[in-house]
């Protein structure tokens, strides 16, 4: 099944907020939540929450990455949740650490007030981004014992961004990958998120389509149960060597210039889609980040002195 609404998706597993930029909840005998979302949000998790535990508090936030659309209200639930273990990768902490890094995540998560419409929202929250404690970290293969028959399994899953976690609950087989398995319009299109990195993006989703996975969760728009959450990570992977090859084939076509070959993806990908989507300069910047990774690995593979990307 594909579900593109907030709720239960399956007994105390629910999707909180908004499906577009969800939080996710696993509720029992410690609550506990996945990913923070958009400052504008924050009081409309915080809100879905307590409907679901009532006067308990959150034990745990897992952030899967820095991403601004993914940390935006941890601030907010944490106002409301004090005694929440904030949990990140040791290079996402670092990352938040960096005074550039809060300037960017605040100036995003101001930005995207603009789509409020867009995704038929009103404001929630009038607060500001405001930086935030990290209480612990992760490195792969730890398993987090949060209480009697509820692990977590972390996966380092590198390539969508440097400091990307997946998280595994073990028992219920729910994976919350985020955008380390891509991301689907809604058209289906799976858009292959490999802003860092390509091989290390490709070979994430490649680990992650080897477990045994029941409900998959990547972090917008939709979540995949059953079959729909094998079909999907194999399309993605598909996906993603199409994309790699659709690149180089322009980067070639076009004498490897970027302004050229983004213009050309674009119209593939973007386009003809009639949203809501990103807004184009955040596609954009997303995009010509996509592509630079690709011819990357052009010129590792080429091994070439000179770079294969010509940037005007
Ligand atoms: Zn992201």
């Amino acid at each position: 099944m594909i579900i593109n609404q907030t709720g239960p998706i399956v007994e105390n597993f629910y999707s909180i907020g908004h499906p577009a930029i969800p939080v996710y909840l696993m509720d029992g005998v410690s609550p506990i939540i996945f990913d923070a979302g958009f400052t504008f949000l924050g009081e409309l998790y915080v809100a879905d929450i307590k409907k679901i535990i009532g006067d308990r508090q959150v034990e745990y936030l897992f952030l899967t990455h820095s991403h601004f659309d993914h940390c935006g209200s941890v601030s907010i639930l944490k106002q409301h949740f004090p005694l929440m273990k904030v949990v990140t990768s040791k290079t996402a902490k670092n990352i938040l650490g960096r005074p550039n890094a809060i300037q960017l995540i605040k100036a995003l998560n101001q930005a995207s007030e603009t789509i409020v419409a867009d995704i038929g929202m009103e404001l929630t929250s009038f607060d500001k981004f405001t930086p935030f404690e990290i209480d612990e970290t992760v490195k792969d293969n730890d398993i987090l014992k949060v209480s009697a028959g509820l692990n977590i399994r972390i996966l380092e899953t590198p390539g969508h961004t440097a400091d990307c976690l997946s998280y595994y609950i073990q028992k219920q087989k729910i994976l919350i990958s985020s955008e380390a398995a891509g991301q689907s319009d809604r058209t289906g299109y799976i858009v292959s998120d490999c802003l860092y990195d390509y091989d290390q993006y490709f070979n994430s989703l490649k680990r992650l389509s080897l477990l045994d996975i029941k409900i998959l969760c990547p972090g917008h728009l939709f979540v995949y149960t059953g079959d729909d959450a094998k079909k999907y990570l194999k399309a993605s992977m598909i996906e993603c060597e199409r994309f790699r090859e659709l690149v180089e084939r322009c980067l070639v076509e076009e004498d490897q210039d970027l302004e050229r070959v983004k213009i050309r993806i674009k119209h593939i990908e973007y386009d003809h889609f009639d949203g809501p989507k990103q807004p184009e300069p955040a596609y954009l910047l997303n995009l010509e980040a996509r592509i630079k990774a690709v011819a990357k690995r052009m010129n590792n593979t080429c091994n070439r002195k000179e770079s294969v990307l010509k940037v005007n």
